[in-house]
């Protein structure tokens, strides 16, 4: 007989703010990754290809997501994946392990609908200033190589969400308390 297990991150599994392992600072992964790194990898994976299918998200009641931190899933070791197109619609993949910031441009950005996270049920309105360019070295779990990512606009903000998790920073600390919805100046609107 076989026996056919589903394994997969369900929104019960994904801590939400108040929790306060989503507050502090991830360690390293060692390598060789081990069986447990190596499966919570795949779940965030599995979890963010899932959650971006209309129909699966539906049929698991799962939060379409861009990326994904391993702290959200209580997990304090430095990885996340992300997954989402660019402005020129280019689809940008990765799954990194310890990705370090080398560099970011002075100019900052935010993106113009505000930014949401599938740990934050609560609403915070309000601009949130990113670095416009990154560049960031890791290993990337998709690649199995070490890689250097330049990014830039929508991508680079998505990549600079999922890193901070790693520091316990959420998306609303980087918000002006006091001129939320005032344009950041200087910086670019995406
Ligand atoms: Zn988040």
């Amino acid at each position: 007989m076989m026996i056919v297990v589903i394994v997969m991150i369900l929104k019960k599994d994904i801590i939400t703010d108040g929790n306060p392992l989503l507050r502090q600072r991830c360690e390293n992964v060692t390598f060789p990754l081990s069986d447990a790194d190596e499966k919570a990898i795949q779940d965030m994976l599995k979890y963010i290809d899932m959650s971006q299918d209309e129909e699966l998200s539906k049929k698991y009641d799962l939060q379409p997501g861009v990326g994904i931190a391993a702290p959200q899933i209580g997990i304090l070791k430095k990885m996340f994946v992300v997954k989402a197109e660019d402005e020129n619609g280019v689809l940008h993949h990765y799954a990194l392990i310890n990705p370090k910031m080398l560099s970011h441009s002075v100019q900052n950005s935010y993106l113009q609908s505000g930014e949401g996270c599938l740990s934050v049920p609560q609403i915070h309105e309000g601009f949130v200033k990113r670095h416009y360019k990154i560049k960031m070295a890791g290993y990337d779990y998709l690649q199995k190589k070490d890689v250097v990512i330049v990014a830039k606009g929508y991508i680079s903000i998505v990549i600079q969400h999922e890193y901070d998790h790693l520091f316990g920073i959420l998306y609303y600390d980087h918000i002006d308390k006091n001129n939320p919805l005032i344009p950041i100046e200087g910086a670019t609107e995406i």
